[in-house]
């Protein structure tokens, strides 16, 4: 049975409606506003660092400036790299992989850990802090999409565990890791970042310490195996906490349009959105109030932020689907849709809000498709 997508969003339009009733009126003499700033990125064209277990490319506040939220690396790693053992101070880490295979390995605070392999469609998530590690598991290279919740990701909070123990004086790490001064002078004296490896046995080799408890939440979740929300022009998924109850700070989305369909025109109410263009072509437009508003065209290895509260659609272009995976930076969903909202008004305020005849006004939609076919 399909999912509804009118039951799932009904208490969140509720919530929405009342906050709308809320809000002031705007104030008579009021200051210029800025221009919208640019709201797309190439991520996939970029060059940022290339070394021979793989390639990471970013998309930080220092290249994308709009997108403060939210972060995203587009990283691949060869058969046994691996992206070593870090950690991050500011941000829970995002993953969706789009092309090949690769292992994973986290300890939370708990003191639990878990391993675990991810292929095309599979999501992962780290909360702040959890000390991870990923490994390329051929038989090729792997390609995975990072998304950050906070834009600072990378300047300030990537730790790494060589670039500790290679800045750190020699006498206190050579006695916590019970070594002599001769065997650390062996370890790396930088940050490796992504380092060459061994590609591991298909079977996880038992972790050194076998008294270990599995973690009690997984950091997995196969995002594309999850059934998804048919709608008019395509599909969408949809993984909040509610699905994946460890990713408390992220949504996370798919959606598949089909060629010349339409995301209908919406918005937000507490959360920004990061796009990510997979395949085909899109025309978004958002609307940033007083008259502002901006349009671009996104194709394979884009990417898109569109601000909290902005109106923003999808308009699939053609002559291929069009697949996005999405974030948004709050780990429940909500959206408002114009249609929604027109229904939600009696046709006579409607009529002269618009200064249009009852005969217009009753074609307006009263209810949200979430998506529109292609045209007739
Ligand atoms: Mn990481
Ligand atoms: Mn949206």
């Amino acid at each position: 049975m399909p999912i509804s997508r009118r039951k799932m969003f009904q208490s969140v339009t509720l919530a929405g409606m009342a906050a709308s009733a809320a809000a002031a009126a705007p104030p008579a003499d009021e200051p210029k506003l800025a221009e919208l700033p640019d709201f797309k990125y190439d991520i996939e064209s970029q060059t940022h660092w290339v070394g021979p277990g793989g390639s990471a490319k970013e998309a930080t506040v220092a290249e994308f400036p709009i997108s403060q939220s939210i972060a995203g690396v587009s990283m691949r790693l060869k058969p046994g790299a691996m992206r070593e053992l870090h950690w991050h101070s500011l941000a829970a880490e995002w993953a969706y992989m789009l092309e090949g295979r690769c292992r994973v390995t986290v300890i939370t605070p708990e003191g639990q850990a878990e391993v675990a392999d991810f292929e095309v469609g599979d999501t992962w998530y780290f909360p702040r802090g959890h000390g991870h590690a990923l490994q390329g598991l051929g038989p090729g290279e792997c390609h995975f999409l990072l998304g950050f919740d906070n834009g600072h990701f990378s300047e300030f909070g990537t730790f790494s565990v060589t670039d500790w123990i290679a800045s750190a004086p020699p006498d206190v790490v050579a006695r916590n890791l019970n070594l002599s001064l001769a065997q650390l002078a062996q370890f790396p004296r930088k940050e490796v970042y992504i380092g060459t490896g061994r590609v591991p046995p298909a079977a996880p080799p038992a972790l050194r310490n076998a008294d270990l408890q599995p973690s009690q939440f997984s950091h997995k979740y196969r995002l594309l195996d999850q059934p998804a929300i048919k709608l008019e022009g395509g599909t969408e998924r949809i993984v909040s906490s509610r699905e994946f109850p460890i990713q408390t700070t992220l949504t996370a989305s798919r959606l598949d349009l089909e060629p010349g369909a339409l995301r209908e025109l919406h918005w937000h109410p507490h959360a920004d959105e990061w796009q990510y263009y997979i395949r085909g072509r899109a025309r978004v437009g958002i609307f940033g109030s007083h008259g502002r508003a901006k349009t671009e065209e996104f194709g394979p290895g884009q990417i898109a932020f569109i601000p909290q509260g902005y109106g923003h659609y999808v308009d699939s272009l053609g002559p291929e689907p069009t697949e996005v995976l999405i974030l948004f930076n709050s780990g429940v969903y909500q959206e408002i849709s114009l249609s929604a909202w027109l229904g939600a008004n009696p046709a006579h305020l409607l009529e002269d809000n618009f200064s249009a005849p009852a005969d217009v006004v009753s074609r307006l939609p009263v209810k949200s498709k979430g998506m529109l076919g292609r045209r007739g």
